[in-house]
């Protein structure tokens, strides 16, 4: 088998793959591990987006295998030292989504901001409740950006736009930074030093060990009362109880979540029945630009290894390692 598909990923480029390839596309696959850990067997190659979880122990079942090709950004699902150490070229078109998700969490800051949600809510029952719709304009707002990459950068040129005083977080950026320059934004050396300062927070780090619940009891309770949180990042960088206490205290004025903890969320919880809260169904990526693009770039390279070329949006090595 040329690629395995482990997840419901449909899109023109994967038809065009499967009339050069032996393509197996099994929409559930990565729900049960075991039949995934059989079919890996026989696979030379896979696409993933964030459902499946590529572990070790799966990666080592997998003898055949020249690449994983992710679609999308986030690479938490990837056991990325394990394909390393087997010589696999880990695909993933980083640069793609980036503008999507940027305008997705300006989209959220506005929708907070202005009670988007609300104002839409209370309209279609029949009212006209414009006092109750009375928000707040983001020019002069300070705006926190925790992780100043790729997507944190493009909300700081937009966030900037719209006349917010930008602080950053993010111990890997240099004061000499040149995006930092573009939007005026001020460093902070500690995290804390940007909550503190933020009417709006937004996250946009990866999930790693350092930053897995960084959002938390401790630090939401560093915000100042009233200020809004949104994360388009990934669920695990927030304690979401913690998240919920603080809304329900009355400490956070609102938040907007793209992503979640677990994904779909389990159980229904008071999120869901909370006015001030904007719940997205991890929606970042998904604008008709960025899936076109993700899809033709992650295509492209799994045919580009398929015939013995090297990849071109690798995040390890171009080719493969054969052990
Ligand atoms: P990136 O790697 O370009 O940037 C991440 C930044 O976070 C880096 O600058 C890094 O230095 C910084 N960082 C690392 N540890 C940190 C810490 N402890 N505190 C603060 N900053 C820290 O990544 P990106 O492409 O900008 O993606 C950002 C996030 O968005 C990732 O979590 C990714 O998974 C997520 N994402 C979500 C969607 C979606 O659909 N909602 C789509 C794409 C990406």
């Amino acid at each position: 088998m040329d690629i395995l598909i482990t997840e419901d990923l449909q899109s023109p480029a994967i038809d065009a793959l499967a009339g050069k390839f032996s393509v197996v596309r099994e929409p559930l696959l990565w729900k049960d591990a075991a039949k995934l850990k059989a079919a890996l067997a026989d696979a030379r190659t896979v696409m993933v987006r964030n459902q499946t979880q590529l572990t070790a122990d799966l990666l080592a079942a997998a003898p055949k295998l020249l690449g994983i090709g992710r679609v999308g950004v986030g690479l938490d699902n990837i056991d990325l030292p394990t394909a390393n150490a087997r010589g696999i070229v880990v695909i993933a078109p980083l640069e793609a989504n980036a503008v999507s998700v940027a305008e997705l969490t300006l989209a959220l800051l506005l929708a907070l901001a202005r009670k988007i949600p609300q104002a839409d809510r209370s309209t279609k029952a029949g009212g006209w409740d414009r006092r109750g719709c009375t928000g707040i304009e983001l020019a002069g707002k300070t705006l926190a950006i925790c992780g100043f990459g790729r997507i944190g950068k493009l909300v700081a040129v937009r966030a900037a736009a719209f006349g917010m005083r930008l602080v950053v977080s993010d111990p890997f950026v240099k004061p000499g930074d040149a995006t930092l320059a573009q939007t005026g934004a001020t460093l902070c050396a500690k995290l804390d030093d940007a909550l503190a300062q933020a009417d709006f927070v937004t996250t946009h780090s990866p999930l790693t060990q350092e930053t897995k619940r960084m959002f938390n009891e401790r630090t939401f309770a560093v915000m100042k009362r009233g200020a809004f949180f949104i994360n388009t990042s990934r669920g695990g960088v927030v304690d979401e109880a913690a998240l919920l206490a603080a809304l329900q205290s009355g400490h956070l004025g609102g938040a907007g979540l793209d992503v979640r903890e677990v994904e779909p969320p389990k159980e229904r919880t008071a999120f869901e029945t909370m006015d001030n809260v904007i719940l997205l169904p991890h929606v970042g990526a998904f604008t008709v630009e960025a899936q076109t693009r993700t899809f033709e770039a992650v295509a492209s390279d799994l045919s580009r290894l398929l015939q013995g070329q090297p990849a071109v949006n690798f995040v390890n090595f171009a080719s493969p390692k054969r052990l």
